[in-house]
């Protein structure tokens, strides 16, 4: 049945392997049967390529890419699971077994990343003309280890051995030149593949590479060392992903990765627009929008400029037209310090013809300003250029068209607050537009057991690329879909325990309520807050148990409950990485005690990734979003669990308040204080009241300095993370982000929530109510959006 396939497995996996097929290892099928795929969709690869060529078309300009696994997503949209699966069953291999031979792409740091992902997925399903551009990282995002309960971090050397989802293209390879270094840019694109249409987009992503492979001169004289430490140069440009959501060091190769990426991309768009159009640039915009991810590509502002008017001769005036008809700026966090600005110094250094036009750029700004009348000092805090530093987020204002943020409440403060003085100038330059997730990867291939019996329900898969369909079978709910939601639930937990133990060692129950908060560490979102529950929660049954009687009664028939974290903390994040260490020591505590086995649980995954969350997610009963209000853009792991039936515990942030509105506050667990009360509730605040008044509170916080948790004495990082709730600092006000303040709230959510649960009827009917209410989460309709309003591109499906 399967001979078609067979055969040329064997081949490849042979041609891997370098050794019978009964001698190959599961990874070298995996190779093999991602090569198979690959030459599989090469044709309408190269066919969707043609057919893009000369028509509109958006280009997705992105530092990160969190791609994550790619086999299991092709397999699925060239239908060839069934196939692949029979095949390797001949020798004797599971298809499960195999796709965990692959290593994750993770080439990003979390949500900004992740969703440049999901939007390349939407985009070949939608047969948009989009392609992606960003860097070919020789290192993915460090891998994540626990030593003693701290963070260890090591290199994730993810193409070590070979990978075959991405394609060298050496003939399309551009230079790019810094003052000091010129250096070769080659591309390797990976193929994005949708579901249901035959179109194959690209993630094109660059590799820096030296001018002539090897300088045999130097080699064969006394300059040795020069050649190679010349080779080590160039390679440094590719070799990291700055593991750094907020913070940034390693500036100067930071700046140079940015500029590399977006030279050589703007390169080759201009390129083939001539080939298209002519050399009149002057349509480039016409024909070209440029989506820019946060600010890191924002060099490709100046950079545009550069190429127009050095390269092709055009003014200063039509440059500049093209270039605000070409660029559009997604915002992603109003955190002050994640706002790029780099000192004029590292332009002026590696590439002082940029600094020139952004200084240009500057004054120009500087002069339409004062002519338009506004004051000096509002003309100083906006210009491009001010403080000996060059500010990418205004650059990026005032080069764009559109400006958005991505989530509602986002966008608006952005409007309010942190552009509120661009939004006075220029108001049509603002929109929304709410992040999505892709379907495919969240929940049809991550939940095989759910997407059947949404497909059952339905009919048929169309809500695989068409997730509002979802609604018109809510009122299809019954005792019979809820009893199988929670059977499905149930399963996803035996298989997410069996995973943990295969992967980690450790073993997790399956029958308790999983309450999962899995995303990037940081103090905003607080992870804090929910390992002070877990603990406060562990010494209220302590003492109810010790008291006897009805006390210990109730507390043996609380809900069982497993905790999971997932969360890696920048490597220079102090306090991020003390919070870990605080979870892992309250995690040791709490597993420790024979009183509290099967009833509280507490694991923390580590080396947190996309493929964690893919085992994590749909096992989960509870999704925490629990940032402190006004702080979280917009989060995008809250959407995969609601699509995974998981009930958000959270503050209204970012989009949680949209999930609210989709679902209502009955369906929903929402707590804490609101964005627009912060200000005033934080101007009589005091933590220390919190922490003598709250019951519970005291004893928790005590516990992290009286011995009860201990930090190995090696740092003092919990009297350090402590003071930082209770007394500040010099440079902070205490307790920041409201950890104290909205503690007494989230506790009596939660505690209700893991009441209510027991109720697993009533708790699957609000299961079903998210599920089917999650299409406006769709990647699918986000992207339709940035296609519509913002990049004006249509679909151009190669087939039919
Ligand atoms: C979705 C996702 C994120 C973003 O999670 P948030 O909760 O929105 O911060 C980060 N990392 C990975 C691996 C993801 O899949």
């Amino acid at each position: 049945m399967s001979a078609e396939m067979t055969k040329p497995l064997e081949a490849f996996t042979k041609s891997v392997s370098g050794s019978s097929i009964e001698e190959s290892a599961p990874h070298a099928f995996w190779y093999g049967l991602s090569e198979l795929v690959v030459s599989r969709l090469a044709d309408n690869w190269e066919k969707t390529r043609q057919h893009y060529r000369s028509e509109a078309r958006a280009s997705y300009f992105s530092a990160e890419f969190l791609m994550g696994r790619a086999l299991l997503n092709n397999l699925v949209n060239l239908g060839m699971v069934d196939e692949a699966a029979e095949a390797l069953a001949q020798y004797g291999l599971n298809l499960t077994d195999v796709l965990e031979e692959e290593p994750d792409a993770a080439l990003g740091n979390g949500g900004l990343g992740r969703l440049a992902a999901c939007f390349l997925d939407s985009t070949a399903t939608l047969n948009l003309p989009v392609t992606g551009f960003g860097i070919l990282y020789r290192y993915g995002l460090f891998k994540q280890t626990f030593e003693n309960g701290f963070q260890g971090e090591e290199p994730d050397a993810w193409m070590e051995n070979g990978y075959p989802f991405v394609v060298r293209r050496e003939a399309e390879g551009r230079q790019v030149k810094f003052a000091d270094l010129v250096v070769n840019a080659v591309p390797y694109d990976m193929p994005i593949t949708g579901y249901n249409t035959q179109n194959v987009n690209t993630l094109r992503l660059w590799k820096a590479e030296p001018l002539e492979e090897f300088d045999y001169d130097a080699f064969n004289s006394q300059r040795f060392t020069d050649a190679i430490v010349e080779r080590e140069r160039v390679n440094d440009l590719c070799r990291v992903l700055y593991p750094n959501d907020s913070t940034y060091e390693g500036k100067v190769l930071r700046v140079r990765q940015q500029y590399f990426f977006v030279s050589a991309s703007l390169q080759e768009l201009v390129d083939r627009y001539i080939e298209a159009h002519g050399d009149d640039l002057t349509g480039f915009g016409d024909y070209n929008t440029i989506q820019l991810n946060d600010t890191h590509p924002v060099l490709g502002i100046p950079e545009l400029m550069r190429l127009l008017l050095d390269e092709h001769g055009m003014s200063w005036d039509d440059a500049w037209k093209v270039v605000q008809k070409t660029f559009a700026y997604t915002n992603h966090t109003v955190l002050a310090e994640a706002l790029e600005q780099w000192e004029v110094t590292i332009f002026q250094q590696i590439f002082p013809r940029i600094y020139e036009i952004c200084a240009e750029i500057d004054r120009r700004f500087r002069a339409e300003l004062a002519e338009a009348g506004y004051d000096q000092g509002k003309i100083e805090y906006m210009a491009p250029i001010h403080g000996g530093r060059v500010h990418m987020a205004w650059i990026a204002c005032y080069a764009s068209f559109s400006i958005n943020g991505v989530a509602q409440i986002h966008s608006d403060i952005l409007v309010r607050d942190t552009l509120h003085d661009w939004h006075d100038i220029w108001p049509e330059k603002f929109n929304n537009k709410t992040n999505g997730v892709t379907p495919r990867r969240w929940l049809n291939n991550c939940n095989h057991r759910l997407a059947a019996l949404l497909t059952e329900v339905m009919g048929d898969d169309s809500w695989v690329s068409d997730l509002d369909k979802l609604a018109t079978i809510e009122d299809k709910g019954n005792e019979d879909i809820y009893r199988r939601l929670l059977e499905i639930k149930r399963e996803n937990k035996a298989q997410f325990s069996r995973w943990i133990k295969r992967r980690n060692d450790i073993d997790v129950p399956v029958d308790a309520m999983y309450d999962s908060m899995i995303k990037r560490l940081h103090e905003y979102k607080r992870q804090l807050l929910n390992a002070l529950y877990i603990l406060d929660l562990y010494y209220r049954l302590k003492d109810d148990l010790a008291a006897g009687g009805e006390r210990a009664e109730a507390a043996k028939a609380v809900t069982p409950r497993v905790f999971i974290f997932g969360a890696k903390a920048a490597p220079g994040y102090k306090r991020a990485k003390a919070i870990i260490k605080l979870i892992n020591e309250i995690a040791r505590l709490v597993n420790a005690d024979p009183e509290m086995k099967g009833l509280l649980t507490v694991v923390f995954v580590p080396n947190y990734n996309v493929s964690p969350a893919e085992n994590i997610i749909p096992a989960s009963d509870v999704s925490e979003q629990i940032s402190t209000a006004g702080k979280e853009a917009s989060g995008t792991g809250n959407m995969k669990f609601m699509m995974n039936g998981a009930l958000t515990l959270g503050t209204m942030d970012g989009a949680t308040v949209e999930i609210v509105d989709a679902v209502g506050e009955e369906n929903a667990y929402i707590f804490g204080a609101r964005e627009e009360e912060l200000p005033e509730l934080k101007r009589s605040y005091n933590p220390r009241e919190k922490y003598e008044t709250v019951p519970g509170l005291k004893r928790v916080l005590d516990a992290m300095v009286d011995g009860t948790l201990s930090d190995d004495d090696a740092t003092g990082m919990f009297h350090d993370l402590l003071a930082s709730l209770l007394d500040g600092t010099s440079w902070e006000e205490p307790d920041v982000y409201y950890v104290l303040g909205d503690f007494e709230s989230y506790r009596e959510t939660r505690d209700r929530m893991a009441e209510d649960y027991k109720d697993e009827l009533e708790w699957a009917r609000k299961c079903w109510i998210n599920i089917c209410r999650s299409g406006r989460f769709s990647s699918d309709r986000t992207i339709a959006e940035y296609a519509q309003d913002i990049w004006g591109v249509e679909p151009r499906p190669i087939a039919g």
